[in-house]
């Protein structure tokens, strides 16, 4: 059986009560395909907000999550308090976490298997940068992100995989469908030779980086492609229109 399809919405670090107020009224009103999983990402402070007023088919995820369940980790939010405000879901791994925060794939790694451990469910973000993609180390890159996770964690049931090519990010320039797929082909192909082949057909494999209401269809009718990570997108009321770009 076909996974699910996944939509994420990474809000980053937007948003006031009242415009998340605004736009979860927007979601919550919307006609959202049934077979469609959506997940949204706001800023930490609106967690609770957010949980509170999203339907409850909704998903809420934090952005990120320490690897410890308390302490003097000044800053930091752990996955025991996302329980103890009904958060599910954490991104982990995020691009602009690596790139901006200094994350190692070692560090995303420790607080995937932290999350998971603890009853969170991590959408792991993977992809390369340009540099790295003209210089055609695409497959390389993806490769060392997920042996990091996989390195720590046996069972990925409860992870979705976030191909996030860092220069279609923000960029407006999004992979073409068939750039997606030929990455998606290999995370699952990686996955079903290092991990299993149940793993292979039951891990969602979204794809980030641009997506819009005029790119969504076309990249969800990829074989390989299990759904998105929106970021600016899903700020505005076309995220509805991703979430039902299947239909
Ligand atoms: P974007 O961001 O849709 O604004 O390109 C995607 C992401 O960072 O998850």
């Amino acid at each position: 059986m076909a996974p699910r399809f996944f939509v994420g919405g990474n809000f980053k670090m937007n948003g006031t009560q009242t415009f998340l107020r605004n736009l979860i009224d927007n979601l919550n009103a919307g006609q959202l395909d049934e077979n469609a999983e959506v997940v949204i990402a706001p800023p930490a402070l609106y967690l609770d907000q957010c949980r509170k007023q999203a339907r409850k088919e909704i998903g809420v995820a934090a952005q990120n999550a320490f690897n410890a369940s308390s302490g003097a980790y000044t800053g930091e939010i752990s996955p025991e308090q996302l329980k103890d405000l009904g958060i599910e879901w954490v991104i982990l791994g995020h691009s602009e976490r690596r790139e901006i925060f200094k994350e190692s794939d070692e560090f995303v790694a420790a607080k995937v298997a932290f999350a998971l451990k603890s009853g969170i469910k991590v959408i792991a973000c993977i992809g390369e940068k340009l540099n790295e993609r003209e210089s055609g180390q695409t497959f390389e890159v993806v490769t060392r992100q997920l042996q990091a996770i996989a390195k720590e964690i046996n069972d990925w049931t409860n992870v979705v995989i976030a191909y996030e090519p860092v220069w279609a990010i923000g960029t407006g320039k999004v992979a073409t469908p068939q750039q997606a797929q030929e990455v998606h082909e290999y995370i699952r192909k990686w996955l079903r030779e290092n991990v299993s082949e149940a793993t292979a057909e039951q891990t969602r494999i979204i794809y980030g980086g641009s997506v819009n209401a005029s790119n969504a269809a076309e990249l969800a009718k990829q074989k390989d492609v299990d759904g998105f990570l929106v970021g600016g997108a899903s700020l505005k009321p076309e995220f509805v229109n991703i979430v039902n770009a299947r239909i």
